[in-house]
């Protein structure tokens, strides 16, 4: 039977274009969908990514806003840790021009983008047929495969009726000028991160700064997120109260939402389907970047399905390997980072205080500069928990939520 294309990928975000790019270099037809007219617009995000997201990207410095160091830590009850160094721990990205340049790769390497909105897809006899929608217009793509890199709220994954992923995190971003004065008292080469239960509940705050508008004035991306108990604008306007020293100068640009996906999905595969990036949650769960994470599994989903058509074999059986590989590079970072997390939820405020004021000790200092990785933070972490100071807290949390142990023995820790 004659079919359209070999692949039909859904969402020209990090995940979809880079799998289109790498199958359409192997020599498959690809059609990548997008229901956006601009790629990447409007865009969710903060774009906070490690040097080594750029080389897995294949894109150059040109995308590179602003250089990171280092983070102040600030709890809700004053406490204040600066960690890092002079070296660059991160970058901010243009995430505009970022989206752009992966699309224009898979177009380069022969993927065919469509402006479409997807609205259904069914399997048939071996292949699959997507209905999409253009300028209201119904009309239907047949393709032996389709990867669903839709994003967290998966189209692709629901109709299917994929299981979905179980914790998300609800967040507000704001873009931001900030005067001269107030860019002069900060390190504008350290991101600031807001933690405590009352401020944002399961989850934090940040301002990334991104270096100096035309005018002078410094542009920082500013955010606050929570896992559903307070609404996200609710949180901001405590963050904002609570440290009026960074907030009083600043004046938004452009406000959005976003949702993060806090679990990977149980399943990223079926027959005929692969999910990737945010539709299959592969999302760091301690800090929600996703685009490291989107783009090693967006690697691992090319090579499998080049597999499958060598095989000639699209079912779940074969396409299995695809959950393997991902998680053998990245599904244990993936689950020890998540059960870190759900330790620190755990702790009491004052546990959160002693921590933050152990970390000030010279040893964890150097400890944390040696060793700190925005894409492998259990790294860190585990070897902050193994100290001493760290110790006692862990202790102290273990005695008053017995439950949260489980959490440390599955991130592998020595107690
Ligand atoms: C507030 C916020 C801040 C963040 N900050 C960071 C950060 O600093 N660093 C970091 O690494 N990550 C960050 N993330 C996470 C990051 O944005 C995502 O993990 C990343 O974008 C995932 O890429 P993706 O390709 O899977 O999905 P997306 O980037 O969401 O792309 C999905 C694409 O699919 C398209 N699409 C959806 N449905 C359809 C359909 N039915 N038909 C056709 N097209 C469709 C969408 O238009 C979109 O272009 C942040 C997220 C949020 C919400």
């Amino acid at each position: 039977m004659h079919l359209d294309c070999d692949v039909a990928v859904v969402g020209a975000g990090p995940a979809g274009s880079r799998t289109a790019r790498d199958l359409a270099r192997a020599g498959l037809r690809v059609r990548l969908l997008e229901e956006h007219r601009a790629i990447g617009v409007p865009s969710h995000c903060s774009g906070l990514i490690s040097l080594r997201t750029l080389r897995e990207a294949e894109i150059g410095e040109e995308a590179v806003l602003h250089r990171l160091t280092g983070a102040f830590v600030h709890t809700q009850e004053g406490g204040e840790v600066a960690l890092g160094g002079s070296a660059t721990q991160a970058v901010a990205i243009d995430r505009v021009a970022w989206d752009e340049t992966l699309c224009q790769q898979a177009q380069a390497a022969g993927a065919d983008l469509v402006r479409a909105r997807m609205t259904r897809v069914e399997r048939e006899n071996h292949h699959v047929r997507l209905t999409a929608q253009t300028d209201g217009r119904d009309w239907t793509l047949t393709a032996r495969m389709v990867v669903g890199a839709d994003g967290t709220h998966s189209r692709v994954a629901r109709t299917l009726g994929m299981p979905r992923p179980t914790e998300y995190a609800y967040n507000l971003g704001i873009e931001g000028r900030i005067s001269p004065d107030a860019r002069a008292r900060w390190r504008d080469d350290y991101v600031h991160v807001f933690v405590g239960h009352d401020l944002a509940p399961g989850w934090f705050g940040w301002i990334i700064p991104t270096g100096e508008g035309p005018d002078g004035r410094g542009i920082v991306r500013v955010g606050i997120g929570t896992t559903g108990a307070v609404k996200p604008i609710v949180a901001y306007r405590r963050m904002a109260e609570a440290f009026p020293e960074l907030f009083a100068s600043l004046e938004p640009i452009r406000m959005y939402g976003g949702t993060i996906p806090l679990a990977f999905a149980p399943r990223s595969y079926g027959d005929h389907v692969l999910l990737v990036g945010d539709a299959a949650g592969q999302v760091k769960p301690f800090s929600g970047g996703g685009i490291y994470t989107s783009l090693v599994a967006a690697r691992h989903a090319a090579i499998s399905v080049r597999e499958a058509f060598e095989r000639d074999a699209f079912g779940a059986k074969s396409l299995v390997a695809y959950e393997r590989r991902w998680k053998r590079e990245i599904g244990r970072e993936l689950s020890k980072s998540r059960h870190l997390r759900h330790f620190g939820l755990a702790m009491s405020g004052a546990q959160v205080e002693r921590l933050v004021r152990a970390l000030r000790s010279p040893g964890l200092q150097a400890l944390t500069d040696r060793h700190a990785d925005i894409d492998y933070p259990s790294k860190v972490l585990l070897r902050l928990a193994r100290s001493l100071p760290a110790l006692a807290t862990l202790g102290a949390v273990t005695l008053r939520r017995p439950g949260a142990a489980l959490n440390l023995v599955r991130a592998h820790l020595p107690i």
